[in-house]
């Protein structure tokens, strides 16, 4: 495919690039295709979804509608996807008569948790002891050497859902009854001393650039914090998780904005733990930490345009904003609502709306907020985040800390 020109025309239109799905992370791509100056274009069913409120089109279909599928290639010149759960022939179709990256094959990999296990095996890249549970005689067959684990459904888990930790075997039973008897993974559960993750975007020419290592804590198998400045992952470690990335990508012959999580086990191991074939809530830092965001390199690779190496200019900190900030019922003589002035803001605490201190935390330097447009809040429900950068991680973290005192956020 020949590059698709930011500005230029496609049979008298405007270039326009697609997205599959309209969460938190088509809203972001959306945001950088628009700022480079492409028209957008994305399918979701939710007429309130966060990418389709902000894109010049937005077809409000079922992701397998055929007249849904049939207007988004209509009007696009090339797809992307912004969650790897997307119907894998949703995207043949697509793949059939325009430019899809990445394509099905290695969105149909990410979407299944075996699947995806056999291919780091495959790359050479050690994951975690684990058993394939499909049926009766595989759940009997389990070694106990694989206990006490983590029962995973082999698709459509995220944020820790679909997961139940089990002891015993009869814990495992009745955890895959609980599941329905659905295909699953049994992980051993691993001794975690940190947790980290790599972004690269790989090019139709093979080209593959990527950002600095990124390290996570996760809270409720929720991102929770990502930290990332050159002291938070040994150099030796972090390198190794750059390469087992990269080997991953070529091996799927990728195209697109690919992350993979790691953990890092007490021994001080590497450990491949999953991937996602589109940009990563671990990577929102990139947003205000980086000469390019993963969502430019999103764009970048989807329309054929060069990729140069990510630059990042700070250290930085991303806080997740879950929808528990929202909520926060009134506690008298506890965080947060002490540090609100009494009388500011007598709906604080009383309904589900209720809105964080926004501006105490906009007054601490070095603070971007990005809210994606959802309307209620859930405990869990990704809301938005909070970049922190500054000229030391020191500073960032101090930063961080203030911000996430005010938020109601647990120390990290
Ligand atoms: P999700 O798709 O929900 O992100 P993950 O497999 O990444 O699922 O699990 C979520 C979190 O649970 C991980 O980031 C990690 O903190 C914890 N976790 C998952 N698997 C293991 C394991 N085998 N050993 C220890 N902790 C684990
Ligand atoms: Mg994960």
């Amino acid at each position: 495919m020949s590059a698709l020109l930011p500005g230029s025309l496609v049979n008298g239109q405007p270039v326009t690039l697609g997205v599959m799905g309209g969460g938190q992370l088509g809203r972001m791509f959306v945001h950088a295709a628009q700022a480079m100056g492409y028209y957008t274009a994305v399918l979701d069913p939710d007429p309130a979804s966060p990418a389709g409120r902000v894109s010049h089109h937005h077809i409000q279909t079922d992701y397998l509608d055929e007249q849904g599928l049939a207007q988004l290639m209509q009007r696009c010149a090339a797809i992307t996807t912004e969650f790897e759960n997307v119907p894998a022939p949703a995207l043949l179709t697509l793949g059939a008569h325009r430019f899809v990256a990445p394509g099905a094959d290695a969105v149909a990999i990410a979407q299944d948790r075996a699947a995806e296990k056999a291919h780091f095996v495959k790359c050479g890249v050690p994951v975690a002891p684990h058993a394939v549970i499909e049926t009766e005689a595989q759940l009997a067959a389990v070694g106990d050497d694989l206990l006490p684990g983590i029962l995973k459904t082999a698709r459509l888990g995220y944020d820790g859902k679909g997961q139940v930790r089990v002891k015993t075997r009869a814990e495992l039973a009745a955890a895959w009854s609980q599941l329905q008897h659905v295909p699953c993974v049994l992980e051993k559960m691993l001794p975690l001393q940190a947790e980290c993750s790599v972004i690269v975007a790989r090019s139709g020419h093979g080209e593959m650039v990527n950002f600095p290592v990124q390290r996570n804590l996760h809270r409720d198998g929720i991102l929770a914090v990502t930290e990332v400045n050159p002291g938070v992952i040994d150099p030796l470690l972090a390198a190794q998780a750059v390469a087992a990335t990269q080997a991953i990508a070529e091996g799927l012959q990728y195209v697109g904005v690919l992350c993979v999580e790691f953990f890092v086990l007490e021994g001080g191991q590497l450990v491949v733990n999953e991937m996602a074939p589109r940009p990563h809530n671990s990577g929102h830092y990139t947003l205000d930490a980086c000469d390019q965001s993963q969502f430019d390199l999103q764009v970048r690779a989807l329309a054929g345009l060069p990729l140069t190496q990510p630059r990042q200019h700070s250290p930085a900190i991303m806080l997740n904003l879950l929808g528990d900030l929202w909520q926060q019922p009134p506690k008298l003589g506890s965080e947060p609502n002490l540090l609100r002035k009494s009388g500011s803001d007598p709906d604080f605490g009383s309904g589900p709306d209720a809105c964080p201190a926004w501006e105490r935390v906009l007054a601490l330097p070095g603070t971007q907020l990005h809210l994606y447009g959802k309307l209620s809040a859930r405990p869990g429900r990704k809301m938005g985040h909070l970049n922190i950068t500054g000229t030391t991680p020191e500073a960032v973290r101090a930063t961080a800390l203030q911000a996430a005192a005010i938020l109601g956020i647990a120390p990290f």
